[in-house]
């Protein structure tokens, strides 16, 4: 695998830190964007169940097994039976036999069901469906309970994060964990590009204002995976693995934190 840098999850394997989301691209129209961003230089692809466009997907990566595939366990399959069941059907749609992380997409406290959903990944860890197992959105409190609960440290939790809702606390925990953080929405949904701060950047450095976001979550440690449409917007993308920010740079978008930034869905309410 790689060509991008990586980071060392807790069970030892290799993350790439840079991939390419997949949120919002149908079914019919998935495989080539992933085809444009492997022939960039990506070599990790995050889907989910619910983006319903895993077939696509999985068309698009044309065999490629050495390419890091993401997907995840949506809401209405949590439970243990449930989730097994949801994990045989992904690898169906994707065309794998395995893939090398799946995720508990939401939390979902009030259906009472995150530990028995963990337990399944664990098990479907052991029947080698997925090489690496993780969490998506977990609160403090959801991390802890699955760790109680089973002895097993999910290797990354997949949480909303970008420079204007930046998770520092959640962040912390993570690191205490051994649990790495890969932010989704990490150009907020295309709204942080906007930002003088980050223009500002963009111009001093001469790079996209996407990549030096993206840039940005790299040299925090956090692993990322923007979505784009467009060859410009994904090869923009890749350039965050070209350049470096300086300190003040580094801290004039730390700056932009802001604790009610948050876009996507409270944790505590999904269901
Ligand atoms: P992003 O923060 O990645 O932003 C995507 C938007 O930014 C799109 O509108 C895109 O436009 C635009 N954009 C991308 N690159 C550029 C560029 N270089 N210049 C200008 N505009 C650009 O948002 P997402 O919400 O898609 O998050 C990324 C991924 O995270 C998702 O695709 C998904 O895989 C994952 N995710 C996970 C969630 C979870 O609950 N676990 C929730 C939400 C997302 P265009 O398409 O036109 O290029």
């Amino acid at each position: 695998m790689t060509g991008t840098p990586t980071l060392k999850l807790n069970d030892g394997r290799a993350l790439p830190q840079l991939g390419f989301g997949t949120w919002q691209i149908d079914d019919d129209k998935a495989a080539d964007p992933v085809r444009t961003a492997l022939d960039i230089g990506y070599d990790l692809v995050d889907t989910a169940a619910i983006y319903r466009n895993e077939r696509g997907v999985g068309g698009g990566l044309s065999g490629r097994e050495d390419v890091w595939l993401t997907t995840k366990i949506w809401n209405d399959s949590q439970g243990y039976d449930n989730t097994l069941q949801a994990m045989d059907k992904s690898l169906a749609r994707l065309g794998r036999d395995s893939v090398d992380l799946v995720l508990i997409h939401w939390p979902c406290p009030a259906k009472g069901l995150t530990v028995e959903t963990w337990e399944a990944l664990v098990e479907v860890r052991k029947a080698g469906k997925a090489k690496s197992i993780g969490v998506s959105n977990f609160r403090e409190e959801d991390l802890r309970a699955v760790i109680d609960a089973t002895g097993v440290t999910p290797a990354l939790n997949q949480i909303e994060l970008h420079p204007g809702f930046q998770q520092r606390s959640l962040r912390a925990v993570h690191r205490d964990l051994g649990i790495v953080t890969q932010s989704w929405s990490p150009l907020g949904q295309g709204d942080a590009m906007d930002d003088p701060a980050v223009e500002a950047i963009a111009e001093e450095t001469g790079r996209p204002a996407a990549a030096v976001i993206l840039r940005w979550h790299l040299q925090h440690g956090l692993a990322t995976i923007p979505k784009a449409s467009s060859r410009d917007h994904i090869a923009a993308n890749f350039e965050a693995l070209d350049f470096e920010l300086s300190d003040d740079q580094m801290g004039r978008i730390d700056a932009l934190d802001d604790s009610d930034g948050r876009i996507g869905p409270e944790p505590s309410e999904t269901n």
